[in-house]
């Protein structure tokens, strides 16, 4: 059923199927809308909305965190409707995945938190709190129109045809932790405006009983740059015992590997110096913790 509001017609409809089917429908004229806040500040600046508002608010079975195990796969659950704030304070993702918590304490304020949902965090693609899913090997789930897909974060935010996707949630795999396991989040930048961080970085990094790295992800992002994982950078770490050599190098391919843009605040490379000192500077002082 639709209702007008403003100049746009606003749709709530009530399963997968009829979103997307109105989504089809009426195609560049329409978007989804979850939470509205980040769709506000676009509107905000000017940018125009379509005349036809699909609201998800009302779609079945997009909200709530479950824990789950198939088989020997544990993995956690979260309906993309779910908001930021409830995603924050869960205990079982405080407790088994508590960079997500994190990494969303550091998104807008409570006010925001409290309507914004992590679907719409993650379907914008330059969400904050995507660097932290990357490198907790986060997947999506999605309805193509017939049935739900479900595919690797990485995967799904390099792939090109996914515009036309409605996101039905995030998973989270239990990782295997290593003996000597440490991770961080780190936003550099305003926060409580969506201005756009300077940079966003995460990492999750392990090492065995002889400390030698057998886990990592390293991820970056932030303001307009859409946050990607840093492989080679990974290649170069993995297997090895930190030591300055390879802290050197490891910084130089982190400057080669990433790359955001400039704006009119900040260029490229501070961004790049920014998003590489981070990273050595939680790695070195991981070792010296030991
Ligand atoms: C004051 C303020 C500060 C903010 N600060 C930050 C910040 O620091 N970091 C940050 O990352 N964000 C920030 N935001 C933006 C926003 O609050 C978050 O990104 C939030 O998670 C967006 O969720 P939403 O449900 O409100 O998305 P919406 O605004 O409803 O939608 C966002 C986009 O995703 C699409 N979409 C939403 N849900 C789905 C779905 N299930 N399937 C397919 N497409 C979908 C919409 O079509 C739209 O293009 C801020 C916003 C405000 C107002």
């Amino acid at each position: 059923m639709g209702m007008r509001m403003l100049d746009a017609q606003v749709w709530t409809p009530a399963d997968m199927k009829e979103a997307w089917t109105l989504r089809e429908k009426f195609h560049l004229q329409s978007c989804f809308i979850a939470g509205g806040t980040l769709l506000q500040t676009q509107w905000e600046k000017g940018v125009p909305y379509p005349p036809q508002l699909i609201s998800l608010e009302k779609v079945e079975g997009l909200e709530g965190i479950n824990y789950k195990t198939e088989g020997t796969k544990h993995f956690l659950q979260i309906g993309a409707m779910t908001k930021l704030a409830a995603c924050r304070n869960h205990p079982v993702i405080k407790e088994k995945w508590s960079l997500l918590s994190t990494a969303i304490q550091q998104i807008a304020a409570p006010a925001v938190r409290n309507l914004g949902t992590i679907g719409g965090n993650v379907a914008n693609r330059f969400g904050d709190a995507i660097p932290a899913l990357l490198t907790m090997d986060a997947e999506v789930s999605y309805f193509d129109g017939n049935t739900i897909i479900t595919e690797k974060l990485d995967h799904w935010l390099n792939t090109s045809q996914n515009n036309e996707v409605l996101l039905t949630g995030v998973i989270l795999p239990e990782y295997r932790r290593s003996s000597f396991a440490a991770q961080f989040y780190k936003k550099v930048g305003r926060r409580e405006s969506f201005s756009g961080s300077v940079v966003t970085v995460s990492g999750v990094i392990g090492k065995n009983d002889a400390g030698v790295i057998d886990f990592v992800r390293l991820a970056a992002g932030g303001g307009d740059n859409r946050p990607h994982r840093l492989k080679e950078t990974e290649q170069l770490l993995i297997d090895q015992t930190i030591n300055p050599d390879l802290l050197r190098n490891a910084y130089e391919t982190i400057i080669n590997e990433f790359y955001p843009i400039s704006d009119v605040f900040y260029s490229d490379d501070y961004r790049r110096w920014i998003a590489a000192n981070i990273i050595i500077s939680e790695l070195s002082g991981w070792e010296r913790k030991g």
